[in-house]
């Protein structure tokens, strides 16, 4: 026996999702638009590491 709908558990919050849904493989725009911003929030922050103290590169003595 096959079953013609296939349901799979929604990554973020475990609910049934039929595939082919809409926002497959996430059960609703809700958990589908959670991940997405935790993924760039993620990803943000790597790239944009805090680098607060700015400091000179080395200083040359100057000499005559
Ligand atoms: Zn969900």
């Amino acid at each position: 026996m096959t079953e013609a709908r296939k349901q799979f558990p929604c990554p973020k919050c475990g609910n049934a999702v039929e595939k082919g849904s809409k926002f497959f493989p996430f059960c609703s725009h809700h958990c589908k638009y959670s991940d997405l911003y935790g993924w760039l929030e993620d990803t943000y922050r790597i790239s944009t590491p805090l680098n607060d103290d700015s400091r000179p590169e080395e200083k040359k003595p100057e000499e005559k």
